[in-house]
């Protein structure tokens, strides 16, 4: 700890700066930073965090001691910069009591204006600006501040109103005025009485008088604040330490209320929510403080041409807006040119989008506030892009200024701005997948088919999904389930489809056999119309229109940069050729996983997988796997066309046999049905194939060891496939992968497969295909024996899902027990499953990719988890020296750009 612990900012100096932001938050720094710049900012004094620890952990006395003779000599220096002194009866010095801590943080300690005010000052205020009714005005709102944020008077429940609130209404509606400035002065000397005699009863207190004892009372109330429950919570939610603590900045007051002369207001030097680089922002004419965001009168806009945008938005004629709701621009025009040189000195000298805080008083613009603006996923890439071309930030900057994850916002199609304001949302979910998605309810997967086949829109709705909902998924416009997590089938599925989902929405409950879902005590029948928002969660009552994403334009210039920074390539994770095309119009330079079980739910298929599982020895496997043959080989040859050129990894038959059969009786009874079996002959074959615990039993590669004809038909398609599209001038560039092997001879004996069917089509064509054999890494012990299996496999795929599930011991489709009181009580610090354990599981990623690099330096090495779409996995994965990582194919844009952060963070 250093032993300053008060800065001081003003015209004739400045001790902080922007990038001390450790030690005087965010607020402080920058209000030091624009006196620097030469911007007029009211002077003041900025406590550093530091002493928020102190008070932490030793209470306000010791703060008190460690800090009393500083603040007293910045209280002095503010005093001499405005010629004022604090706490003087005759011409006080006001100031303002404002929280900041390093990150932005809503939660925290409210600000306090006009402190310094009482009986005596209120008086000496009144005569020095010769306004009664603007120092009654602040002398009320500071009682109303301090009472309730510093001797926290609050509403007794609830229900109930701010008390001082009640008391305002009161006093209004005695006079019959509507807005506070039509209140006369003897209503607001009426108003500090009552609110007095409200804290002195509801408290037992007097109302500090003398301002000094105001003054401490703010400055600990701030630090007291970093520790109440609602900015505890919103540290946890982002990350935030609490050792960070907040700073407390003391400046003295500007007034937004001095009449019509005057006003406060907030602006952007860019558009926030669309990116497009144009001033706009808004302004309350004699107002002060958060007035303009309290929405207590309508503000005005800013400029000219927001003012008109605004009017015709508000449905407001152009004589209306010029006569009620002017814009700065037109009302005071030397202000606003004031204003605007100041915006863009501050955009050029930050080189980011800033929002700003200002009050105009008596004529004079004042800076109060600028800091990096929050903003859309669309601003971002937008802003970005425009700035690299004004020359205002390099490329690198830009590449780092868009988070990956908020392209998400842009990839899929989303509601209509103003439709879903006035949408009626009846139910709240996790948001799953995003996108936003509307249509008409169906509660079962063949249902969704057939509706679809007729033309329809339908929102899939299910209790939980199955891989037997796969092609209800597929057609369906989105999913909507009752149970699950962010990991449940239907949330993993519907993102790898890139598809709307909300899943676990608790409070639907949904009645299949009635096809009905109930929400908070209204049904909802098949056919009715619902919308949903997977971005949020939330559902909404029937049709909110959508519309389409477009990636031309900044998006696609965005990506051209990635491109030109990034080592990683990045490939998608693709079942079917209208997934490979959708992935490859995103940018994905290959698949990385293309499961082949997924081509077994579709059409009638099922039927022959099912006759194989049932059948009683090889040869009748080996008849119903004949049927399956030309119908996997037309799915390869359709992946190859779609992925021309671009390497393909197609990975073995994969899940538990039992996967692929009905587990209720009455779809066993249907299924007996259709195969002339009885129902007692299936339901045996079922119980016979049931295991306790699926995820580590008769799956992987060890189905093709047991079964080796599965492999050969396998392998067979995939070659057939490939000499096909190689006779029509299509360049396959194929990859065949063994999942779950642990040990060498299991790769040894299933890569002999492989190849001596493909050398037995080889013979039968008399052509030829280059092909590679490789392995997943997704066992512990794979990842043990890498240089033994890698001197046999000619490239890794590591399938972090389930190495992430063996490694933890944790089930990933039971983890909803633990897993969040682990993350809440701090077990782990991210879902394992959607970041990769680095410390962990990372490590068994590391050491096998060294060892297969040990014994074959050219060995491919590539991941295709759900952690292949995650940016801080994908930064591991870089840092690692992995070749490429594969996502779902909506996630491609986010990997892509997330490889090129990674690699301008970790030159
Ligand atoms: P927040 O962190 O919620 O933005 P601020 O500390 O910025 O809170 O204060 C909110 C508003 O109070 C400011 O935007 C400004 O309008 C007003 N305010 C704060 N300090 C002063 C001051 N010294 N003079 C005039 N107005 C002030
Ligand atoms: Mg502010
Ligand atoms: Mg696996």
């Amino acid at each position: 700890m250093s032993n300053k612990f008060v800065y001081v900012f003003g015209p004739s100096k400045t001790e902080g700066a922007a990038d001390m932001k450790d030690r005087l938050g965010g607020k402080g720094a920058n209000l030091a930073e624009m006196c620097r710049l030469g911007i007029s900012v009211p002077p003041g004094l900025t406590i550093s965090a530091e002493v928020c620890t102190v008070y932490t952990e030793q209470g306000a006395d010791a703060v008190r001691k460690l800090i009393e003779s500083e603040v007293l000599q910045g209280v002095a220096f503010v005093e001499k910069e405005m010629g004022k002194k604090f706490g003087d009866a005759a011409d006080p010095l006001l100031v303002s009591v404002r929280s900041g801590s390093r990150a932005s943080m809503p939660g925290m300690m409210d600000t306090i204006l006009n402190l310094g005010l009482n009986d005596e000052a209120v008086v000496g205020l009144t005569n020095k600006s010769g306004n009664e009714r603007f120092a009654w005005d602040s002398y009320r709102r500071f009682i109303q501040m301090y009472g309730d944020v510093v001797m926290g008077l609050k509403p007794e429940s609830k229900e109930d109103h701010d008390p001082f609130e009640v008391i305002i209404d009161e006093i209004k509606e005695k006079k019959g005025v509507e807005l506070d400035t039509q209140l006369e002065v003897a209503d607001l000397k009426h108003m500090v009485s009552e609110f007095k005699a409200l804290i002195r009863n509801r408290l037992g207190r007097e109302f500090p008088n003398n301002p000094w004892d105001q003054l401490w009372g703010a400055i600990m109330a701030v630090f007291q604040s970093w520790d109440n429950d609602r900015a505890k919570l919103y540290r946890k939610m982002n990350d935030i330490p609490d050792s960070w603590g907040t700073a407390v900045n003391v400046q003295s007051m500007v007034f937004g209320n001095l009449g019509d002369h005057s006003g406060t207001g907030v602006a952007f030097t860019r558009d926030a929510a669309s990116g497009e680089d144009i001033f706009n922002g808004e302004f309350l004419v004699n107002a002060q403080g958060e007035d303009v965001v309290a929405g207590i009168r309508t503000p005005q806009q800013i400029t000219l041409e927001g003012s008109r945008r605004w009017a015709q938005l508000a449905q407001v004629s152009e004589e209306d807006r010029r006569s009620k709701f002017p814009s700065l621009e037109e009302l005071m025009p030397e202000i606003y040119q004031q204003l605007l040189k100041t915006e863009t000195a501050l955009e050029n000298h930050y080189k980011d989008m800033q929002d700003i805080e200002f009050t105009i008083q008596e004529g004079k613009l004042w800076m109060l506030q600028t800091r990096s603006a929050k903003r859309t996923g669309a601003a971002m890439v937008r802003a970005a892009m425009e700035m690299l071309q004004q020359g205002l930030i390099d490329e690198k900057t830009a590449l780092l200024r868009v988070t990956p994850d908020r392209l998400n916002e842009l990839l899929h199609p989303v509601f209509d701005r103003q439709a879903v304001k006035s949408a009626r949302s009846i139910a709240h979910g996790l948001p799953a997948s995003p996108g936003a998605a509307t249509g008409q309810i169906v509660f079962f997967a063949d249902e969704a088919e057939e509706w679809v086949a007729k033309g329809k829109t339908v929102i899939l709705v299910r209790q939980e999904t199955s891989p037997e909902d796969l092609r209800g998924m597929a057609v369906a416009k989105g999913i909507l389930t009752a149970r699950g997590g962010m990991t449940s089938h239907a949330a993993v599925v519907a993102r790898g489809m890139g598809k709307c989902c909300v899943s676990g929405a608790g409070s639907v409950r949904v009645d299949p056999k009635a096809r009905t879902m109930t929400v908070g005590g209204k049904v909802y029948k098949e056919g009715d119309w619902v919308s949903l928002d997977g971005s949020t969660g939330q559902v909404y009552e029937g049709q909110v229109p959508t519309k389409d994403a477009d990636l031309s334009g900044d998006f696609g210039k965005l990506m051209e940069l990635a491109e030109r920074y990034k080592r990683l390539a990045v490939r998608a994770n693709a079942d079917t050729p209208e997934d490979a095309r959708v992935a490859r119009n995103f940018g994905a330079v290959g698949i990385g996983l293309c499961r082949t079980e997924h081509m077994f739910f579709e059409g009638d298929r099922i039927k022959s997988v099912r006759e194989m599982i049932l059948a009683q020895d090889e040869a009748g496997r080996r008849k119903a796997l004949a049927k399956l043959l030309p119908m996997q080989r037309g799915d390869f040859e359709g992946i190859f066309k779609a992925m021309d050129g671009l390497p393909v990894t197609i990975r073995l038959l994969d899940p538990p046999l039992h996967e692929f059969l009905p587990h209720d009786e009455t779809n066993q009874r249907e299924m007996a049905k259709e195969m002339g079996l009885s129902y007692e002959e299936i339901k045996n074959r079922v119980d016979d194939l049931h295991e306790a615990n699926p995820m580590m039993g008769h799956r992987g590669c060890r189905l093709g060891i047991t079964y080796p004809e599965i492999t050969e038909m396998q392998a067979r398609a995939i070659i057939e496939a490939a000499l096909n599209c190689k006779a029509q001038g299509i360049n396959p560039k194929v990859e065949i992968m063994i999942p779950l092997v642990g040990t060498v001879r299991e790769f040894n004996a299933q890569a002999k497969v492989i190849r001596s069917t493909a050398e037995a089509v080889f013979a039968e064509r008399k052509a030829t295909i280059d092909f590679m054999v490789g392995t997943m890494i997704e066992t512990p012990r794979g990842a043990l024996v890498a240089d033994s299996i890698g001197k046999q496999a000619e490239f890794f795929s590591f399938g972090t899902n389930d190495l992430t599930q063996m490694t933890l011991g944790f089930s990933r489709d039971d983890i909803g027990k633990f897993l969040p009181v682990y993350l809440k009580d701090g077990m782990y610090e991210q879902d394992p499953f959607q970041s990769i354990d680095q410390k962990g599981v990372g490590q068994l990623v590391q050491m096998a990719a060294q060892k297969g690099r040990s014994v074959r330096a050219n060995i491919k090495l590539g991941v295709c988890g759900e952690h292949g779409g995650d940016p801080a996995s994908i930064d591991f994965f870089h840092r690692v020296g992995l070749d490429y990582v594969s996502c779902s194919p909506f996630r491609v844009p986010i990997a892509r750009l997330a490889a090129a952060q990674a690699a301008i963070s970790n030159k």
